[in-house]
């Protein structure tokens, strides 16, 4: 039986990874669950799939957790108990806490040299360099499981990488692409949350339509595939049909297409290097007729702007990126900023700690460097807003 853990399991790609696991009787052996206020849904897919502990992100919520759980399950809650029950053996662990909180226990469980799925960007984007030599040092693997990336991954199996000349990653344009922008400052976040193809969490939905998701995925694609900046390209593609492309030398392009459903990348990380029947809908392109492409518009979307200027920067400004947006959408989705001030915010502080040299990063980034700065940055974002939100 395969062991398996998996960290953010009540969200979507938990959900989503629980599923493929449940269609499968008797082949995994559940270790780790963890999950965040939902300790209601948290105890229930424990009891279901005899995980050996289940650990709640929330302290206060340590009691109600051993309550709903059958007897036999261990229970623990916190920041640490997370990384701990992420570092107990396992063969394939699913990283998909959402946001910088998933990157401690996601570091966690490649030091025991485990096959690490990886769904939560931000450990890419914030640690990249850390997180891929301790990987090699543990003998660690890890496998995308973001769909552009697993897309670029499977289109590159047995080719040389040096045969690559560029990589397009496809956006949908998220739920304010149609709308003029005039009115992008007015957008709420029920109408930023409403993907007009994929179901997935909140925070990445709202990231998706500021397209905050795709400047965090290109920077993913340069920190795990080692990509040059200037070598990867971003389309407007509606449809979500084509995740990614990877074009080589020769001119030829490999595209990687499926419907939007993250059970297939899922699916993908958890059966590798083998290739298995997934409960996904097969594609119909007959039925979709057509698949459109344009170039994305930076005046509507400033965030790919900012992820070009991560990359060149380099040092510790991906992981003050990543914090500064996620302080920037607290805001946005407590009202406390507008749509289009996410960008703006997330500037202003890329700005000052380039400024002070907080984010050079000299020599080797630890994991203590990257969660000051992360702090550093989330702090500079919440002075901004409240700055901002006197002024308005
Ligand atoms: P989600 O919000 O649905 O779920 C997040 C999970 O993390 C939940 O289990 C929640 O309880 C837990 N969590 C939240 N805050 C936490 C904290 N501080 N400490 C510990 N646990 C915490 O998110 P999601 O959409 O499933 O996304 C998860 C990750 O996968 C994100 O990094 C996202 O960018 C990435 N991803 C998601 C999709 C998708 O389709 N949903 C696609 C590609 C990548
Ligand atoms: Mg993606």
């Amino acid at each position: 039986m395969k062991r398996v853990s998996i960290l953010g399991s009540t969200g979507s790609i938990g959900q989503s990874t629980l599923s493929l696991i449940a269609g499968r009787p008797g082949e995994y052996d559940v270790v780790a669950l963890t999950g965040g206020r939902n300790v209601e849904l948290l105890a229930r897919q424990a009891a279901e799939t005899g995980a050996a502990i289940a650990v709640t992100s929330e302290p206060d919520l340590l009691d109600q957790l051993r309550d709903a759980l059958p007897a036999g399950i261990e229970a623990a809650a916190g920041a640490e108990a997370i990384a701990e029950a992420a570092a107990r053996r396992a063969d394939w662990v699913m990283s998909a806490i959402v946001g910088a909180a998933g990157l401690a226990p996601g570091l966690a469980a490649i030091e025991t040299g485990t096959t690490l799925a990886l769904a939560n960007k931000e450990t890419l984007v914030a640690a990249g360099p850390l997180v891929l030599s301790r990987a090699a040092a543990s003998g660690a693997t890890i496998l995308p499981v973001d769909s552009e990336h697993s897309a670029i991954f499977q289109a590159l199996r047995g080719e040389d990488p040096a045969a690559v000349e560029r990589v397009i990653i496809t956006a949908s344009g998220g739920a304010l692409r149609d709308w003029p922008m005039e009115r992008l400052a007015e957008a709420t976040p029920e109408e930023a949350g409403r993907h007009p193809n994929w179901a997935m969490g909140n925070r990445i939905t709202v990231d998706s339509a500021s397209m905050f998701n795709k400047a965090l995925e290109v920077i993913e694609a340069k920190e795990f595939f080692g990509f040059s900046p200037d070598r990867i390209e971003v389309l407007i593609h509606h449809e979500s049909i084509v995740h990614a492309l990877v074009g080589f030398v020769d001119g030829g392009v490999m595209a990687h297409l499926g419907p939007p459903d993250m059970r297939h990348a899922i699916g993908h990380a958890l059966d590798w290097p083998d290739r298995r029947a997934l409960p996904v809908e097969r594609l119909d392109l007959a039925k979709i007729g057509q698949l459109s492409f344009r170039p994305p518009d930076e005046a509507r979307w400033p965030a790919l702007r900012l992820a070009r200027d991560v990359m060149a920067r380099g040092g510790l400004t991906g992981a003050a990126f990543n914090a500064a947006k996620e302080a920037a959408l607290d805001a946005f989705l407590a009202r406390q900023m507008r749509f289009t001030d996410m960008a703006h915010i997330v500037e202003t502080v890329l700005d000052e700690m380039d400024a002070s040299g907080e984010t050079s990063g000299r020599g080797d980034i630890s994991l203590g460097d990257v969660l000051e700065t992360d702090a550093a940055a989330r702090a500079r974002a919440r002075g901004a807003a409240t700055r901002l939100s006197q002024t308005v």
